[in-house]
Formats: structure tokens, sequence, C-alpha cells
């Protein structure tokens, strides 16, 4: 079963994502390492102990809809309400909502143990402490009383209603239809589809976040508002009203995440008697609603580039403890007496090597990520914009990079079980049918691509991407300057990825600013990953680098060697796709059909 791996989660924020570089610098209040170690300790307790015992049951299970009530999981209830008394909904919320106001860097920590329990039960936690976040930047002072501190302690959940049936990727085309009344509310009619977490009986209440469009709004995605839509109304109180126009039609069967509902929602349809429409208030502006929402998707992003580290991480953990037990052949070399561990395969230890190389990196750049979203509250003026730019430019990489690595480290999992894999009993199929949504929601990995090579490479013209790479170069010259043999051919690899990495770049930028998109968008996936496995290799290098004083150090290093060697060279291929690929993917438009 899943075990939290707190002490390399708490190395790779010290020593690699920054985060005792931070506490030195007094950046982050009164937060010290001792603290960060406890807090995450526990969250790391509370994974192992309470929420990975009842992933299985919750894939079993599902989720029952019965007369629009959603029934969760046995024990699924009950399990939630001992996190939120735990406290944990409230880590980085405000305290002026009851939160404790910590970095962000411990927030995506403590969700990695959380989802690598079981990433169905923590996607509903993530979103409304996305919802949290949403309404504390925009929401009117009496919404944000009303809502903010029984959403910050748990009491109630959020939800993020944004997918229509004609309406994903592109939301600029939805239809939910919001009508001001007189009183300073709105009514709204529509319908949403897979909205996590959309019903449930975890809460008495639920705090619906949905986009809509006002009768005289633009077209487009300019003309889209957000309202806060509560399933009960909320009296001055703060005690629960009537039930609002709002109820789940049905919930989806899908391929993983079972145990999490994902429901479609009707707006409006008057189904409990009285005026219809759900009554909705707006969250900041009118038309700016899309704008308000990217506070709450971004981080959502992140949070789910985390799930893709959790997955990741617990299917390692399985294929390693199996390896070690199954026993298949002789291994070369094997002197004991009968069959040797299928670790014991160079195939073998080829592919949990790969699981362990790709789980650690994909950690190391989310982790830096949220870093730079600390960085960027911690400080002001130029020093806050280049943290927030940095922020940006890592979001879509830690969210696709992490995603996809979940993907193909379950992938691999299922293979180093054989035809156990195969099998639910061993959980190495649950985690892969898991892993598999991580690209698909929180925007595409595709549309990641796009906003990383149209949107976040032009940062500062360049010059954010520009300052990166050479920070990175640093990285690589300081494996040289080490002369540790053990890193064997790491730092040659690594200036050549970063040369991969530095020539795709100006090429996409040359492309752009000659009008060439259709060239730049058919390179943009494999320049997304060519990014992270870049910072896959420099990552796994600054850990490497770093004595921690566990004596571990040496097992960092040759992992880093190895992902060096076998992994990272990967990047000329891809760097070659970005720059020649284009003419061959439109020559071949025609074998489409
Ligand atoms: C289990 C689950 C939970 C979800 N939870 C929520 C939730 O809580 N709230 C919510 O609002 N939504 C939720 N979603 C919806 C999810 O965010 C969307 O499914 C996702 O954004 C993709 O939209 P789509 O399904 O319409 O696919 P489409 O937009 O139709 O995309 C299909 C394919 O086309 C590609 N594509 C589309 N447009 C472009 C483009 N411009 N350029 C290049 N490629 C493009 C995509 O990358 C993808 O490969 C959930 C979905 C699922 C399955």
């Amino acid at each position: 079963m899943y075990k939290a791996p707190v002490e390399e989660i708490v190395f790779t924020l010290r020593h690699v994502a920054g985060l005792s570089a931070a506490i030195a610098d007094g950046r982050l209040g009164e937060l010290s390492d001792d603290l960060v170690e406890a807090i995450l300790a526990e969250a790391g307790r509370f994974a192992t102990e309470e929420i990975a015992p009842l992933a299985e049951t919750g894939d079993r299970q599902g989720v029952v809809l019965e007369d629009a009530q959603v029934k969760t999981p046995d024990g699924w209830a009950a399990l939630y309400r001992a996190w939120a008394e735990g406290g944990w909904n409230s880590l980085t919320a405000s305290p002026d909502f009851g939160g404790q106001g910590l970095p962000h860097m411990l927030h995506v920590a403590a969700m990695e143990m959380w989802n690598g329990g079981s990433m169905a039960f923590a996607i509903g936690p993530t979103l409304t402490i996305g919802a949290v976040e949403a309404l504390t930047a925009h929401g009117s002072e009496a919404l944000k009383s009303t809502y903010l501190p029984k959403m910050v302690s748990g009491e109630w959940m959020g939800s993020m209603n944004l997918t229509e049936p004609h309406a994903g990727s592109d939301l600029g085309v939805m239809k939910t239809r919001a009508e001001r009344r007189g009183d300073g509310s709105y009514r709204l009619f529509g319908q949403k589809i897979f909205i996590t977490y959309g019903e449930h009986d975890f809460t008495d209440n639920i705090v619906h976040l949905v986009l809509a469009r006002l009768p005289d709004a633009p077209a487009g995605t300019r003309g889209i508002s957000l309202f806060l839509v509560p399933k009960f109304l909320v009296e001055a109180d703060g005690s629960l009203e009537a039930r609002n126009d709002v109820f789940c039609h049905s919930v989806e069967h899908k391929l993983g995440i079972r145990g999490s509902p994902t429901c479609t929602m009707i707006y409006g349809d008057g189904r409990f008697g009285g005026e219809a429409g759900a009554i909705g208030w707006l969250v900041g502006e009118e038309n700016r609603g899309l704008a308000c929402m990217f506070t709450m998707m971004n981080n959502a992003r992140l949070a789910v580039g985390m799930q893709g580290v959790a997955i990741a991480e617990a299917a390692t953990q399985k294929a390693i403890a199996y390896a070690r037990e199954r026993t298949q052949g002789r291994a070369p070399g094997w002197q004991g007496s009968g069959m040797s561990p299928i670790i014991e395969h160079p195939d073998v230890a080829r592919m949990l090597l790969t699981m362990k190389a790709l789980t650690q990196g994909a950690r190391a750049i989310t982790y830096a990520c949220a870093h730079a979203v600390d960085m960027a509250h911690a400080t002001q003026g130029e020093e806050a914009r280049h943290w927030a730019e940095r922020a940006s430019l890592l979001t879509p990489v830690a969210k696709s990079f992490a995603t996809d690595a979940g993907v193909e480290v379950a992938s691999l999992g299922v293979q180093v079980h054989g035809g156990m894999g195969f099998i639910e009993e061993t959980g190495a199929a649950r985690l892969y049918r898991d892993a598999r949504i991580a690209p698909i929601y929180e925007g595409t990995n595709g549309i990641q691509a796009i906003d990383l090579v149209t949107r976040k490479l032009p940062l500062s013209d360049g010059a954010q991407m520009r300052g990166f790479i050479a920070e990175l170069r640093g990285i690589a010259d300081a494996v040289r300057a080490s002369n540790d043999p053990a890193f064997g051919d790491t730092a040659v690899r690594l200036e050549a990825s970063l040369a991969d990495l530095e020539a795709a770049t100006a090429w996409l930028g040359t492309a752009l600013v000659e009008g060439r998109q259709p060239e730049a968008l058919a390179g943009a996936t494999p320049y997304q990953r060519l990014f992270g496995l870049v910072l896959t290799g420099i990552y796994l290098a600054w850990g490497a680098l770093a004595d921690a004083g566990d004596g571990r150090k040496g097992e960092r290093t040759a992992l880093c060697r190895f992902a060096a060697e076998n992994i990272i060279a990967e990047t000329a291929a891809l760097k070659d796709r970005v720059v020649n690929g284009a003419a061959s993917l439109e020559a071949a438009r025609a074998a489409l059909g």
C-alpha cells in the first residue's frame, strides 16, 4: 500500500525547490524547517493511514445517484470530515477567514500525499481550495464574509462549473445564461457537465462557482461572468435556507477516479418549485469572469500536476515492492539458488529507474512552480513581477509534464507486474486508470502546450525564458565543476539538452514573430516535453549536488546519471520534431482521409 514519501518530499522542497533558502531569507514569515517537517509528517500520516486504505473501496463502489443525491463510497464522508477537522482545508487560506496563511509549497506537498492516498478523494478538496482562492481574490465583502469562513473550515465544499456539452477547451461558446434581478442577485439557467464533486454527501452545502453569460454580453470569452451559486441559500445568520434551483441530473461512469462524483448539473429548471432560475451572485465584474476563474484554474493546474506526481510515486512504490518479491528466470550474474527476483533483470531495473527518475523530476518541477507562486506573494515590485512570470512559465510545464509522467509511470508499473498488472487486485491497474484523466482536465495538455508556446515563452520579450535557461546552465556547470566521476556523462548530456532547449525556443520565437503560427503550434507538444525533460535532468542534478547529510547523496547522483544518460537524450529528437516536424505533418494530413 501507498506510504507517503515524507522524507523525499521534504528533501525536494528544501534542496531543489528553494524552500530552505526562502525561509533563511525571511521570505516566509514565521515558518521554520522544523514546522514544515512536522506539518508534512502529519499530512503524510493522514494520507498513509486514513486515505490510502479507502482508495480501493472507492474505486470498486463508485458513487450512486438517487433522487438527485449522490452517495459517496462507504467511509468517504467520515474520511472527509476527519480531514477537514484536521484543519487541512485551511493551510493556505487567509487568516482573515480562519485560514493558516501557509505557503503554497507546503500545500502542494501535502496535496501530493493526499492524492497518492486516493486521487478520487483528494480532487474534491482540491477544487474547494481553488474556489476559496478565487473568492478571496474577487468576491465582494458580503460574499466573502458569508461563505469563506465555512469553506475555509471545510464545513462547506466548492465546485467549479465551466464545461458544457459543446464548450470544453473553447469556453467562449458556452451558453449558460444569467439574468439580472432588481436586488443585485442573478438567476442562472443552463447545463454544466463533468462537474467534479458537483453533488455529494460530504457537506451540508456546496458552493458552486459557475461561468455564465448575461443577455447583453459580448460574444466569446469577453462575455463570460462568474457567479457564486450555493446549493442551499444562506440566511443572514449563516443558517441554511431554501434549496436553490440547481441539482445533479446524472453522474458519469468513468475509466478512473471512480470514487469521485462527476456530475451533470442543471441550473434553473424549477425542479424544487417556486420561480425558476438558480439564484446566484456575481464574483468580480460582469464579463470578467474568465479572468477571475483563472485565479482558480492556475492553482488547479498545478494541483492537477501534483496528481500526476502522486500517481507516479504510488505506482513506483508498488512496482518496486512487487519486483522484489516476484521471482522469474535467472538474471545475468544471479548467484542465488533458484529463480531471481525480477528486479535483478536489467530490463526491469530500467523500467523501475525510469519510473523513479520521472517521478522525482515531475515532483521537482511542480514544487519549483509552487516556490515561484510563493515568491511572487512574498516579494514586491520588479522581483514580484519576475516570480509571477516564472510561475506563469512553469505552470503549463508542471501540469503537462507531471500528468504525462503519471500516465507513463503508471503504465510502466502495470508492465513491471506482468499479467498481474492487468488484474485489478494488485491495484496497479487502478493507478493507470486514475492517472489517465489528469492530462485531459484543467485544460488538456495540448492546450497547455499552446499556452506555453504562444503566451509564456514571449513573457518580457523572451527575457524570462532566457534568464531561466541561464540559471539552468549554472547547474549544469556546477555538475561539471564537481569533477565527481559518479556523475558519468551527466554534464555533457545536460549541456546538450540545454542547447536543444535553447535552439527549439529560438526557432519557435522566430516562427511566431514571422507569423508562422501553424508551424509553431505543430511543435508545441514536443517542445513542452523537451522543456520538462531538461528540467528533470537539471533538478535531479541540483538534488544530487546538495548534501542533505542523510547518506543518500550517492544514490541521488546515480539516479541523476541514469536519467541523463538514458532519458534526457530524448531532447535531441524532440528538438528535431519542433524545428522540422511541421512540414511533414501538414503534408500527411491527406492520410487522415
Ligand atoms: C473526470 C472529469 C472531471 C472533470 N471535472 C471538471 C470540473 O470539475 N469542472 C469543469 O468545468 N470541467 C470538468 N471537466 C471537464 C474537462 O475540463 C474537459 O473535459 C476538458 O477541458 C476538455 O474539454 P472537452 O472534453 O470538451 O474536450 P475538447 O475541447 O473537445 O478537446 C478534444 C481534443 O481536442 C483538442 N483541442 C481542442 N481545442 C483545441 C485547440 N484549440 N488546439 C489544439 N487542440 C485542441 C484537445 O486537446 C483534445 O485533445 C472534467 C472532465 C472529466 C472527464
